[in-house]
C-alpha cells in the first residue's frame, strides 16, 4: 500500500538570481541551514583550487579535456566561460538528487536561468530577488565591500543589466525585511514541493483511497 506520507516525490531545482548586493546569499544561506532536504549545487571548473577549498564541496575541479567531454557528451545542464575559466552544472549529480527527493539550490544569473530553463524546465523554479530600492542597493553594496566609489558605480550599471531580466523568472521577492523575504522563498518551496507533477504514486494512491 502506498503511503503518502513518506516521501514520494521528486525534487526540484531551485533558482534564485538577484543583483549582486540584493541578499541572494544571505536568503540562501538561510534556506540551506533551515532546511535539510535543501543542498546546495556543486558546480565543476577548470580553474585551480584556491586555498582552503575543497574538491567536492566549493566546486568539483577538473581537467579542461573532461570539461569538453563533459559539454560534447552534454553532461552540463547549463555551461560558461568566466574570464580564462570554465564553469558547469553536472547534469547525473543534479539528477541524483531529484531523485533521492531532495531539492538543489543555483545561484546563479540570468543567462544561467535560460539554459537551465532549456534544458530542465519540468525540474525547474526561478525565482528573482529584488532589493527594496535603488538607494538601499547601493548601501548593502557599500556595506558589504569597501570598495572604491568607481567600482560601486560599475556595480550598480552591472545590476541594473541583471535586473532588466525580472519578467524571465516564475516568482519576484523584494528582500525589505530579510526575515519576510526568507519566509516568502519558503512558502513558494512548499507550494512547489505539493504540485501534483512532483507527487511520484498519485494515481495509485487515489485509486487505492477510491477502492
Ligand atoms: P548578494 O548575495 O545578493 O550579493 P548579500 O547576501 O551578500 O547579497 O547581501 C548584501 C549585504 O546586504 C550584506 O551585508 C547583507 O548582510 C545585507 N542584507 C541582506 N539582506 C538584507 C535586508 N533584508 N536588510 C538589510 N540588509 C540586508
Ligand atoms: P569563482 O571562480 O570566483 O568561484 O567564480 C567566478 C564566476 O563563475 C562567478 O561569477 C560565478 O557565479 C561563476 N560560476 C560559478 N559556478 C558556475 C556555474 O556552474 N555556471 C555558471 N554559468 N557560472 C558559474
Amino acid at each position: 500500500m502506498i503511503n503518502m506520507t513518506e516521501k514520494h516525490r521528486r525534487g526540484l531545482m531551485l533558482v534564485l538570481s538577484s543583483p549582486s548586493g540584493a541578499g541572494k546569499s544571505t536568503i540562501s544561506r538561510q534556506l540551506l541551514d533551515d532546511d535539510p532536504d535543501l543542498i546546495m549545487s556543486v558546480s565543476v571548473t577548470t580553474r585551480a583550487p584556491r586555498p582552503g577549498e575543497q574538491d567536492g564541496i566549493d566546486y568539483h575541479f577538473i581537467t579542461e579535456e573532461t570539461y569538453h567531454q563533459m559539454v560534447a557528451a552534454n553532461g552540463l545542464l547549463e555551461h560558461a566561460q568566466v574570464f580564462d575559466n570554465f564553469y558547469g552544472t553536472p547534469r547525473d549529480l543534479v539528477e541524483k538528487e531529484l531523485n533521492a527527493a531532495r531539492d538543489v539550490l543555483f545561484d546563479v544569473d540570468w543567462q544561467g536561468t535560460q539554459q537551465l530553463g532549456e534544458n530542465a524546465r519540468d525540474d525547474l523554479v526561478t525565482i528573482f530577488i529584488l532589493p527594496p530600492s535603488h538607494d538601499e542597493l547601493a548601501v548593502r553594496l557599500r556595506k558589504r565591500a569597501q570598495d572604491a566609489e568607481d567600482v560601486i558605480a560599475k556595480r550598480m550599471a552591472k545590476a541594473a543589466d541583471e535586473m532588466s531580466h525580472w519578467n524571465e523568472y516564475d516568482y519576484i521577492v523584494v528582500n525589505d525585511d530579510l526575515e519576510k523575504a526568507v519566509a516568502e522563498v519558503k512558502a513558494i518551496l512548499a507550494a512547489e514541493r505539493l504540485r501534483k507533477k512532483r507527487q511520484v504514486g498519485l494515481s495509485a494512491f487515489v485509486a487505492e483511497l477510491c477502492r
